[in-house]
């Protein structure tokens, strides 16, 4: 058994800690913190966990720490974990700045211990299932259009949605960033609430990305294209399409989806799979993943570098846009 402790007890943080109550195999939640006092007495009073009046003591109490703050506190909290040689939960984004993210980086390599970052879509179901079938795709769009919600508005756009997108484009695309360029716009909030971005790599795979926090309707998919093959990942309904194309060896089956080339030399069916998925809870899958690379020395999936890099693009593409 881990000793958690968890700081921050707002929207996201309280999902974590029933994941946490739902893991009691794993750990036993030590301590939570949050600064507003309110709320950590409700809370710990709602879910009979032990409270702390203070960061401080909260490290003084546990193994390992799961940081669910506003991103702006990410640095400061990491970095006192880190002193103790505490591993770290940080929810995305990893920090605010390419300053803190650099600091933190080389602090945690010093200081050898595991910390994941909060990538979550990694874990989604639609998304470990498309792994079967991405291999090298060439283009991508994706679109990660949310309701306007005042929570998160303390960052642009940019680091509290399209990072998921960075994060995800990243993990697939076995290439270096060629190429930035971006537009966004503020409608509501002081930073940018819609931006796109368009990522050209080295080996000429082009992400096209769009997020909007102003939506009327939420959506949160990636379509990935390669050859012969479209991969449509939608995260939010946890759901996967795959259609892949087949030359036809001698005369096709009646059954067969024939796709017409207009070459009579070359016909293609098309196979178009919508696999069943096991509608996991990706937030319960992250914090097993955490587990399990405390206790058995594992990399984690999301790694401080993986934090890193999802900061130096999505920064990047806030340079470009300002
Ligand atoms: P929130 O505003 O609902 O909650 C934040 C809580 O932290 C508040 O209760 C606040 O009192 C507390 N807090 C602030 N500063 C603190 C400090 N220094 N010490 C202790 N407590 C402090 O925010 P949220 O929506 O829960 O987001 C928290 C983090 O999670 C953000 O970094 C956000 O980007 C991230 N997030 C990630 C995802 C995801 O999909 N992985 C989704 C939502 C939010």
């Amino acid at each position: 058994m881990i000793k958690i402790g968890l700081v921050g007890l707002g929207h996201l943080g309280k999902i974590h800690l029933k994941n946490l109550i739902e893991l009691s195999q794993l750990y036993e939640i030590t301590a939570v913190f949050d600064e507003n006092s309110a709320l950590r007495h409700e809370i710990s009073n709602l879910h009979n966990v032990p409270q702390v009046n203070s960061y401080k003591d909260l490290l003084n109490r546990c193994d390992a720490v799961i940081i669910v703050t506003p991103t702006v506190t990410h640095y400061e909290l990491a970095v006192e974990a880190i002193k103790r040689q505490l591993p770290v939960f940080i929810e995305k984004p990893m920090v605010e700045t390419m300053e803190e993210a650099k600091r933190l980086v080389s602090l945690i390599d010093e200081a050898g211990i595991h910390v994941q970052v909060g990538h979550v879509e990694r874990f989604n179901p639609a998304f470990l299932e498309a792994q079967k079938y991405l291999e090298s795709p060439m283009f991508i769009e994706t679109h990660r259009l949310a309701q306007f919600n005042p929570r998160g508005t303390d960052v642009p756009v940019v680091l509290d949605l399209m990072i998921h997108d960075i994060d995800i484009v990243l993990s697939t695309v076995k290439s270096r960033v060629k190429r930035i360029s971006a537009s966004g716009v503020s409608i509501i909030s002081d930073s940018h609430d819609i931006a796109n971005a368009r990522i050209e790599f080295e080996n000429g795979c082009v992400a096209n990305l769009t997020s909007s926090r102003l939506s009327l309707k939420n959506m949160r998919k990636s379509r990935f294209f390669q050859k012969d093959a479209y991969i449509s990942v939608d995260f939010l309904n946890k759901e996967l399409e795959v259609v892949r194309m087949e030359n036809i060896v001698g005369e096709p089956d009646p059954f067969d989806i024939v796709l017409d080339l207009g070459k009579d030399d070359i016909k293609k069916k098309i196979w178009i799979e919508k696999p069943d998925l096991d509608k996991s809870n990706a937030i319960n899958d992250e914090l097993q993943e955490f587990y399990k690379c405390i206790t058995t020395n594992k990399s984690p999936i999301v790694d401080h570098h993986s934090g890193y890099n999802a900061m130096e693009v999505a920064l990047e593409i806030l340079a470009i846009m300002s």
